[in-house]
């Protein structure tokens, strides 16, 4: 057991998300400029070789569980054979991804042939000009056929659709929303709007929370919760006629910090040991530079050692960091 890696907090890590680019798009105002940002060179992002070296030295350290997001992986030239390369590392339970759909019908067959395991697809509004006004985009058609191709495919499972909560825009989406996790196989999931926004224009007010859409929701089609798994982020709530599961994720009205299981690396190989991170650690320069494995791991146990106790979003002294959730991974 001493050997998995810990933090010093006694959290047990086995979460990882790997941003396998920063590039994307679309251009959702809670994420990215209108123009975009300054895109990482090429030569500055991780080789798919050296994302399967590292990712084999945190399994070896007990991260059993794989998160592919981005920027928008799936515009990542070859994406679906990193799937592949990672999808064979001993260790691992899980391969999943996070994506706007925006290439799912290209490439579904591809990433289910390669391993993936369970699909993340944010759609912010089931009405196309609100899809617009929030993604800058005019992609609902093709994002929605995106999620029909991928649901031919059995093997993924379970399919979830995203969508960020923002005061002022996701309160008339909630109904609309609910009906759609009633009507098709899909489970839906609210995430509180949280300061990664790249134009530092949240705050506070804009938090549409978890229980303002819980209470409009069941004032129509009653729900009721389901038991939480340990380290879920998500609380998930079952319609009470059985059809259907709805879920909100609450980062900032009610933190999960105190059983956090995750840590994040960014597509130029920074490990990140929480989403609000604002020290990172660099494990490109040590992979260039001729490090052996074990001189890996230590410098990951090192980082991972000082994992922050929580966020602090919402109070007095938080800084936001300076890197948007595309930048991040989300
Ligand atoms: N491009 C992919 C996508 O949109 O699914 C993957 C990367 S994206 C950064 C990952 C998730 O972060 C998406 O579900 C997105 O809606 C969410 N996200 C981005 N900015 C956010 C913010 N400021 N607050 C809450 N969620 C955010
Ligand atoms: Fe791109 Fe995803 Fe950010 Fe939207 S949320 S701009 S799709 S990275």
């Amino acid at each position: 057991m001493e050997d998995l890696l810990v933090d010093g907090h006694g959290r047990r890590i086995s979460d990882l998300r790997v941003s396998v680019t920063d590039r994307c798009n679309f251009r959702c105002q809670y994420c990215m400029p209108a123009d975009g940002l300054p895109w990482l060179d090429r030569t500055a992002v991780l080789t798919f070789e050296e994302i399967e070296r590292l990712v084999r030295i945190f399994a070896s350290l007990g991260v059993t569980d794989l998160r592919l997001t981005g920027g928008e992986p799936l515009v990542r030239r070859d994406f679906p054979r990193l799937v592949g390369m990672l999808s064979r590392v001993e260790g691992l339970d899980d391969v999943s991804l996070t994506t706007n759909g925006y290439l799912l019908e290209r490439d579904a067959a591809a990433l289910v042939e390669a391993g993936i395991n369970r699909v993340n697809v944010s759609i912010d509004s089931l009405q196309r000009d609100r899809f617009f006004q929030i993604t800058r985009r005019d992609s609902l058609p093709q994002v929605l056929r995106g999620l029909d191709e991928l649901a031919k495919h059995p093997e993924v499972h379970p399919i979830k659709v995203n969508a960020v909560a923002i005061r002022g825009f996701t309160e008339q989406e909630a109904i609309p929303f609910a009906e759609f996790a009633r009507s098709t196989a899909f489970q839906v999931r609210f995430i509180e709007f949280m300061p990664l926004d790249a134009d530092h224009a949240w705050s506070a007010d804009q938090v549409l929370t978890g229980e303002e859409l819980r209470q409009i929701i069941d004032a129509v089609h009653p729900i009721e919760e389901l038991p939480r798994e340990p380290s879920a982020t998500a609380r998930v709530f079952r319609f009470r006629d059985g059809t259907g599961e709805i879920g909100f994720i609450n980062p900032v009205s009610e933190p999960f910090c105190s059983d956090c299981n995750r840590i994040r690396l960014t597509a130029e190989g920074k490990l990140r040991t929480c989403l609000f991170s604002i020290h990172e650690t660099d494990l490109r320069e040590p992979l260039r530079s001729g490090a052996t494995d074990a001189d890996i791991e230590r410098v990951i146990r090192d980082a991972v050692w000082r994992k922050e106790l929580k966020h602090n979003v919402g109070e007095p002294g938080f800084r936001q960091p300076p890197r948007s959730m595309s930048a991040i991974g989300g």
